[in-house]
């Protein structure tokens, strides 16, 4: 399938079927903004628990936080946002779309990570790529922080910014973590946050949004076994996106930062990135980032955040392994991944072929025809005992053959029909979105059928 009619068949999918729409649409919409309908709500949910059960529950040395969205706003100047957290950008004289010089075919740019400003080192192609336009080489600094107002009295607020990432309150409350829950380094905290930027570059669904949330973990360690744990966790993430989001080799790819892309404090910095669609574009970054973090923050809180180590007896700064990787990119790389045509009986069939653990409804359950009370009623009492266990859904509208097609388009792994044969011996029909196989099992069985599937997929 052509690559980039396979993105405008998802968003069309996402729209369609309640996985994903545009912010406020009933007035236009609002730019990079989206909302997750029924069906991305729970797809969110469940790349969401998964992550806390693979990141969290399954390890016993990550500590789970959630924190706020307004932090004081000394938090991002120490961590050198307010001043260094720019994107250079370009307007196009003829189109006035802007871009981001740093992606534009041939451009070379330097950040001065203190002042914020971009230095040109090459200047590459200046062909507008929208309108084939000549682009003027002028490259303006452009801060993505969104701020808002704290306090109801005029003159007494304070400006405050949204995270502009969400890991910052990672380190602000990394003092209280280590004390409350008596955290012995290495550990690390996770944690599933907002972020929001002002992002330039429009027009890419769910890659770029300006409102995202972050699946982060920053893992704290002593600086000599730094190089070791970051290693370890190049893996554990490699193996999540294989293994748990189930992700294609061929589709992933590990990419290193270039010097003049590396932020000046970081070590070393790797992007895991996925080919969405033509190219491979970052997924989730796994970053050495020295000690940076806690030196600014207790610098500019006064406080002291460095760690006695009762083992070796030696006091230092905790170095930090980040690995942060984005819910919208995941949730869009599980589409790309998952979606299939097929022709069935010369009929056009689409289905997604994800993870059961990742899809929203485990299972549908329909009764053969509607106009049965007596199919309905056991249907019914099938689909009251599956609910409690899974997220499942009744239908009832149309031919079998249709239903199982509207299952199929959203990645229901189990279609249940209740028929004439299930009045009398109590077994009903369990069809396999992949295989569209179908066999019969009792009644009292689906719910262990189900769950054992769920288990070994
Ligand atoms: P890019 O250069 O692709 O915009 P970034 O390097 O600015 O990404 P990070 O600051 O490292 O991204 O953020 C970590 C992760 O957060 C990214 O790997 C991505 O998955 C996600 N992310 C960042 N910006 C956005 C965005 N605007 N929309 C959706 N997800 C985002």
């Amino acid at each position: 399938m052509n690559q980039s009619d396979l993105m405008e068949k998802i968003i069309s999918l996402c729209k369609r079927r309640g996985f994903v729409y545009l912010s406020s649409e009933i007035y236009g919409g609002l730019a990079n903004v989206y909302d997750f309908g029924p069906l991305g709500s729970l797809l969110a949910k469940n790349i969401r628990d998964l992550w806390i059960k693979k990141m969290v529950q399954e390890r016993d040395d990550i500590y789970l936080i959630d924190g706020s969205i307004l932090m004081h706003p000394k938090a991002w100047e120490a961590s050198g946002h307010t001043v260094a957290f720019t994107d250079p950008l370009i307007q196009c004289p003829v189109c006035k779309k802007r871009f981001r010089a740093d992606h534009l075919e041939g451009w070379i740019l330097e950040k001065d990570n203190q002042t914020g400003e971009w230095k040109i080192l090459e200047q590459g192609s200046l062909t507008c790529p929208d309108c084939k336009g000549e682009l003027i080489p002028t490259v303006k600094e452009f801060n993505l922080l969104m701020a808002t107002e704290v306090g109801a009295v005029a003159g007494e607020k304070m400006k405050v910014y949204l995270k502009g990432e969400s890991c910052q309150n990672i380190y602000l409350d990394y003092l209280p973590v280590r004390d409350t829950m008596a955290a012995q380094i290495p550990f690390g905290i996770g944690q599933i946050g907002k972020a929001f930027r002002n992002e330039i570059t429009l027009g890419k669904f769910l890659f770029k949004v300006r409102e995202f949330e972050q699946m982060d973990i920053q893992y704290f360690c002593a600086p000599e076994n730094a190089d070791k744990v970051y290693e370890e966790w190049k893996k554990i993430r490699l193996n999540w996106y294989l293994e748990d989001i189930g992700l294609s080799k061929e589709r992933l790819r590990w990419r290193q930062h270039t010097p003049e892309e590396r932020i000046f404090y970081a070590k070393d910095a790797w992007d895991i990135e996925y080919k969405f669609f033509n190219d491979f574009e970052e997924l989730e970054g796994v970053h050495h980032r020295s000690d940076y973090d806690l030196t600014q923050h207790g610098k500019f809180s006064g406080k002291t955040l460095d760690y006695f180590d009762p083992q070796t007896k030696k006091r230092y700064v905790p170095y930090i392994i980040e690995c942060s990787g984005g819910l919208q990119r995941t949730f869009l790389s599980v589409l790309a991944e998952s979606y299939r045509e097929e022709m069935v009986n010369k009929d056009k069939r689409v289905f997604l072929k994800m993870k059961p653990t990742l899809a929203p409804y485990k299972a549908a359950v329909f009764p053969l025809v509607a106009n049965k009370p007596e199919l309905t009623k056991k249907a019914k009492s099938v689909f009251n005992v599956l609910k409690p266990e899974f997220m499942t859904l009744w239908d009832d509208i149309g031919n079998i053959g249709k239903r199982y097609r509207r299952q199929d388009e959203i990645g229901t792994p189990w279609c249940i029909t209740i028929d004439y044969q299930t009045l009398e011996d109590d077994t009903v029909t369990i069809r396999d979105r992949d295989t569209m196989k179908q066999e019969r099992i009792k009644c009292s069985d689906i719910v262990q059928y189900i769950k054992e599937k769920l288990n070994n997929a």
